[in-house]
């Protein structure tokens, strides 16, 4: 008997790790277990509603889920439906691609006021994650500071600062579209506590900045001449193209643009201001001391209404999981005998959807070589039987995709769909 396998976590490592189960090891049983009533994890609540052509990778998965083998399990999660142990107990493979769902704090004062909020919260509340849809984020009456020079910052960037037009053929939200519009923020500070050269973001994000209809960005603190480093010289490249894309960034002309982003370097946060909500962010003039980001002492205040840091995200455990610095304990992926881990949760949150990828398949390759050829578990008949026994109403693909049907068809004029945020 071949194996059964229970993958948890139905984002892109999750799925791409489903894929190699079931071409490389014919008569496996392959359940893909998540938290949430609806598939594809980041794809749908991380990836930017403005970034549709990233989301269409869900079509690859829609082939994967063809495969009689494989089935979609929404709606149960580990530690609150079956424990940690039982799911070792089912299966003989447990792969886990839980992400990083966590946002990580800044560790500064005034992180508990009104109008600040983790990255994590923020674009799941654009992107109509259940968790967040009540999230009602404080936007202004004055700027929107974004702690963070990665692509997440960006992507937050971008969604506050289009207009409706820009924001043609995306899914973001109406709660989220609706509250944007109202705030119309005019100012945004994206503040990177080092310079334009070591900027985690990558040029095509970088180049997105420069069409915005609205928003004229402004480069503060760096005249971009110093040469980036980079050992990997695929980041070298990136590095070098941000440094070229800003430069034009910075002879832009303003033209009637009506909204700025500071695009503020070499500053990093040392506290946020405010009595009970945000009024203003105070940030510390930063250098390098032997490659390590250091304070100068010189602070200066900017007056914001809100605060998202962008900074990075931490593995949510469940009881039982080994965790290390905010990811799944593991050595090389193996957490333990027959337990695996890929993606954000194996690493921390770097990398892209084709990164992962690869990642994902060397994985589960590595699972099946481990594998040792025959199964003593139940599988999903023991899994059917113990959701059935405690009440618990999953929710499979045929039922995702009636939910999905219904969300095209409820698409406001210029939009994908409206994604329906609680069940
Ligand atoms: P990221 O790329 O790691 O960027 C995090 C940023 O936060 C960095 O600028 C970092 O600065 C800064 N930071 C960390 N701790 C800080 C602190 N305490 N105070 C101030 N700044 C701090 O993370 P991300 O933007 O969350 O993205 C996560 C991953 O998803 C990345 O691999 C990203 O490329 C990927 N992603 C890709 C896309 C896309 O392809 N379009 C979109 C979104 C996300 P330092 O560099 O100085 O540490």
């Amino acid at each position: 008997m071949s194996a059964k396998i229970a993958i948890i976590g139905s984002g892109p490592s999750g799925f791409y790790a489903a894929d190699t189960f079931a071409k490389k090891m014919p008569d496996c049983k392959i359940d893909i277990i998540d938290r949430l009533h609806t598939p594809f994890g980041l794809v749908r609540a991380g990836v930017a509603p403005d970034h549709q052509g990233t989301k269409n990778i869900t079509r690859q998965f829609e082939r994967t889920m063809q495969n009689d083998a494989v089935r979609f399990i929404g709606n149960v999660e580990i530690g609150r439906d079956m424990s940690y142990d039982e799911l070792k107990d089912l299966y003989d493979i447990v792969f886990l691609a839980i992400g990083a769902a966590t946002d990580r704090k800044l560790g500064i004062a005034g992180e508990d006021l009104d109008g600040v909020y983790g990255s994590a919260a923020f674009v799941g509340w654009y992107n109509g994650h259940p968790d967040f849809v009540d999230l009602a984020p404080k936007l202004g009456p004055h700027g929107v500071a974004i702690i963070g020079n990665g692509n997440v910052a960006i992507d937050i960037v971008r969604v506050l600062a289009k207009n409706a037009d820009e924001m043609e053929g995306s899914d973001l939200c109406v709660h989220a579209e609706e509250r944007i519009r109202r705030a119309n923020v005019s100012d945004f500070y994206m503040i990177g506590r080092r310079g334009a050269a070591h900027a985690a973001f990558t040029p095509s994000e970088a180049n997105e900045l420069g069409h915005l209809q609205d928003c004229h960005p402004v480069i503060l603190n760096d005249d971009l001449s110093e040469a980036p480093t980079d050992d990997d010289p695929k980041s070298l490249k990136n590095k070098e193209k941000n440094l070229e894309i800003l430069r034009g960034l910075k002879d832009q002309d303003r033209a009637d643009k009506a909204k700025t982003l500071h695009m503020q370097f070499w500053a990093k946060p040392v506290a946020i201001l405010g009595d009970t909500a945000v009024t203003g962010l105070r940030l510390e003039r930063t250098k390098l001391d032997q490659g390590r980001v250091v304070g100068t002492g010189e602070t200066f205040d900017i007056a914001v209404s809100c605060v998202i840091s962008a900074i990075g995200y931490e593995t949510q455990p469940f009881d039982g999981l080994p965790m290390n610095a905010g990811i799944v304990k593991n050595n090389d992926g193996v957490v333990e005998s027959g337990v695996y881990v890929s993606g954000w949760a194996k690493h921390g949150p770097q990398g892209t959807i084709p990164t992962n990828r690869k990642e994902s398949m060397e994985m589960a390759k590595r699972a099946m070589d481990d594998f040792a050829g025959a199964s003593d578990k139940i599988g999903p008949k023991g899994l059917d039987k113990l959701l059935s026994d405690r009440g618990v109403h999953s929710v499979d693909f045929a039922n995702w995709k009636v939910i999905e049907q219904r969300e095209e068809q409820a698409a406001r004029d210029g939009r994908v769909r409206e994604k329906i945020v609680s069940f």
